[in-house]
């Protein structure tokens, strides 16, 4: 079958979400800035990661800063090497490079990957137990939403609604591992959407270790943001509530200077669900094999995500002037 045009099925198929803005004022940008692109090995990448890699390259291109490419395969139960494979192999094509590691796909060379970081995972928790922060909770989904529907609210506060603080349970068992994170709140800019402002603890303390015994999310973003040096993180405003809790755990691992964020717009489908890596319709790898180029897909990129008003191809090497002042 040919390829259709990039033009009405898009059209018909996604909104860009855009508030606050989705081209940061280049004044703001930092020079020189650590910034990374870290896909979880669970599926393709898919336009949204291609919105993510449009801002990553184009920020880190437009201000003399590097990229680190980090393979986010913490949930050892949904990564597949498959996966990993493939999302090397998109960038190849897409013709975006990472500055680290010197890459990849086909000379030996290997991403790093959360799975290859336990101990440094391991290191941080003890660290954090060493200060008394770290507790076992048993703690359900269906605890919160008990909770939750007893009292008319999610849960706000400091602990777990279970209080398993206090009631000191073994880690061996069926249990997940939290950081208490603490009172007060957590301030930075974000180039995109502002001054932002909230509690750490507006959702409970930092589960650190799921109950399958994997490292989470929450912490293995935090301590790799700390050992690589990245100082820009540039992500989806769906992380723009992780932020704070993000913020106050980094500063309990001893971290001194806030990086820089900017959550920048995402596409979403009409019906408003996020874009997920398991719709294969949106994956990158199937639209390039339909015959669409790279410097085409940017473009779509560019305009879903608000940069621009039109579709026009932009190649990949072009990527900085789209945030360059005018
Ligand atoms: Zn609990």
């Amino acid at each position: 079958m040919a390829p259709d045009p990039v033009t009405t099925d898009d059209e018909a198929l996604f909104v860009p979400v855009v508030t606050g803005g989705a081209l940061p004022d280049p004044r703001l940008l930092p020079a020189s800035p650590v910034t990374r692109f870290a896909p979880a090995p669970t599926g393709q990448l898919h336009l949204g990661h291609l919105v993510n890699v449009l801002y990553v390259w184009g920020i880190a291109r437009a201000t003399g800063g590097r990229v680190i490419l980090r393979i986010e395969d913490h949930d050892r139960q949904r990564s597949r090497p498959e996966h990993e494979w493939s999302i090397l192999e998109d960038l190849e094509r897409l013709g975006v490079t990472p500055d680290e590691p010197a890459l990849v796909a086909f000379n030996g060379d290997t991403p790093y990957r959360q799975s290859d970081a336990g101990d440094v995972y391991a290191a941080a928790v003890a660290r954090l137990r060493a200060d008394g922060l770290v507790y076992a909770c048993d703690c359900a989904r269906s605890t919160f939403e008990r909770y939750e529907a007893e009292r008319g609210r999610p849960f706000r506060g400091i602990g777990c609604p279970g209080d398993c603080r206090s009631r000191q349970l073994p880690e061996d068992g069926d249990v997940g591992l939290r950081v208490a994170i603490g009172a007060g709140s957590e301030r930075w800019v974000d180039l995109l959407v502002g001054p932002m402002g909230d509690e750490p603890a507006a959702s409970g303390d930092l589960l650190v270790r799921d109950r399958v015994v994997n490292w989470t999310y929450a912490l293995c973003v935090v301590v790799d943001d700390l050992r690589h040096g990245v100082d820009l993180v540039i992500r989806g405003r769906d992380l723009l509530e992780a932020t704070p809790g993000q913020l106050r755990l980094a500063t309990l691992l001893g971290r001194d200077t806030q990086p820089r964020f900017l959550h920048h717009p995402l596409i979403r489908r009409v019906s408003g669900q996020k874009l997920s890596k398991a719709e294969g319709d949106t994956a990158i790898r199937q639209l390039l094999d339909e015959g669409r180029t790279p410097a085409e897909l940017f473009g779509l990129a560019a305009r879903l995500a608000g940069v621009r008003d039109t579709d026009g191809p932009i190649d990949p090497g072009d990527l900085a002037t789209l945030f360059l002042p005018a």
